[in-house]
């Protein structure tokens, strides 16, 4: 037996879902588990959007699409880039493709293995994973709390030189709440066009704002030329399961991921993406409910942990993390573990999310404000047991 490939070899799991995996058979073997691990709303999906898949299956839909997507979704994408965004792009920009999907289609069209890629660290684990398996050698930014998790000036040009050729950068942050403040994407944008890199935006927390305003890079001077934005429907409109997300970037590039997409998944289903449509043009108010229940948890969930003497934590200013520092001396993998089987509470280990998140864990609020409180109150008897 030849085995397989090294780069197959060298893939890690994903923390986040073996951190849920595990919760969810711990309960169904009877036990009682918290899971505050897993970013994915627990809000059921609008019912207008539900409503329109049924319609779409009840029509027929359920063969294939075009491979960039059906034209009336990539329209109207391209119109809430352009209004929401202020990014100047037509539907010849859309690609709608599964998010997750579509960072690795973009990582794989873009770089080789004579490429560096910058990653931000502690940044959401399948970057680092996915960049692994483009064979790029990958370039950890660290950002630290006492910035407010987002990376300097030095950090970032340090991090930069003739090799970049691409800069991985994700606002609001997955696994801090940061928000990368304007100053600091105009400086990524300088470099971008200084060492001729593209820059990849995963912006699927835009939606999920309670502080200041989301920026998208590719709206600053001509970065629309060289940044792919990455969004999607699954944390704004709670359809994590639909798996459905878009990239929007140069047509070159557009294209050229579109090859990819044909050679691989073929395309979105298309009564999934009738259902998207639905999200983009009804759903306004339902995703603006959700934000304040979120907000809601954030702000009662950072009071609580502010009271706590084993682990602190600063505001984070959107998605639906919290990602507070512990006070044990145990690494974060071990502690996880260790919550999750003796306390019954599921987190992600910070170091899941680089060297920089080692010694934090990472609190999904998305979940009920009875089990974020009971969680929360399991981690701080758990820590103080140490
Ligand atoms: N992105 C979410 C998380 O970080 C969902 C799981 C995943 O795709 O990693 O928890």
């Amino acid at each position: 037996m030849k085995g397989i490939s090294a780069r197959a070899r060298r893939l890690p799991p994903s923390t986040t879902l073996k951190m849920t995996q595990m919760a969810r058979e711990m309960r169904a073997q009877g036990k009682d588990v918290i899971s505050l691990s897993i970013g994915e709303p627990d809000f059921r999906t609008p019912q207008a959007i539900i409503d329109a898949g049924k319609k779409a299956l009840d029509e027929g839909l359920t063969h294939y699409a075009p491979s960039l997507g059906i034209p009336e979704l990539r329209e109207e994408i391209a119109r809430k880039m352009r209004e929401e965004n202020k990014v100047d792009v037509s539907a010849d920009n859309i690609l709608v493709t599964v998010a997750k999907h579509g960072i690795f289609m973009a990582s794989q069209s873009i770089v080789q293995h004579t490429d560096e890629v910058v990653l931000p660290d502690p940044g959401w684990v399948s970057y680092s994973a996915i960049s692994i398996f483009s064979g790029a050698k990958r370039v950890d930014l660290a950002s630290r709390e006492e910035e407010g998790f987002i990376p300097t000036e030095e950090d970032i040009k340090e991090a930069v030189n003739e090799k970049t050729k691409l800069f991985v950068i994700n606002t609001p942050t997955n696994p801090t709440g940061a928000m990368y403040p304007r100053k600091t994407l105009k400086i990524i944008a300088d470099l971008a066009e200084d060492y001729d890199f593209y820059v990849l935006s995963d912006e699927i927390y835009e939606k999920l704002v309670y502080r200041g305003k989301h920026v998208s890079i590719a709206s600053l001077g001509n970065m629309h030329e060289r940044t792919v934005t990455l969004n999607g429907f699954s944390k704004a409109y709670a359809m994590t399961g639909w798996r459905i997300g878009w990239l929007s970037g140069p047509e070159d590039i557009i294209q050229v991921i579109n090859k990819l997409q044909q050679q691989t998944i073929t395309c979105v289903p298309p009564f999934i993406q009738k259902a998207a449509l639905t999200a983009l043009r009804e759903c306004a108010p339902e995703i603006e409910k959700m934000r304040k229940e979120f907000n809601r948890r954030r702000i009662a969930a950072i009071g609580k942990i502010g009271e706590m003497t084993v682990m602190d934590a600063l505001k984070p200013h959107g998605a639906f993390y919290i990602f507070p520092r512990y006070h044990a001396d145990v690494n974060s993998f071990d502690l996880a573990e260790y919550l999750l089987r003796d306390y019954g509470v599921a987190v992600t280990p910070g170091g899941a999310f680089g060297v920089s998140g080692e010694g934090y864990i990472r609190i999904s609020y998305a979940n009920s404000m009875g089990n974020i409180m009971e969680g929360l109150n399991r981690i701080e008897k758990g820590i103080g047991s140490l």
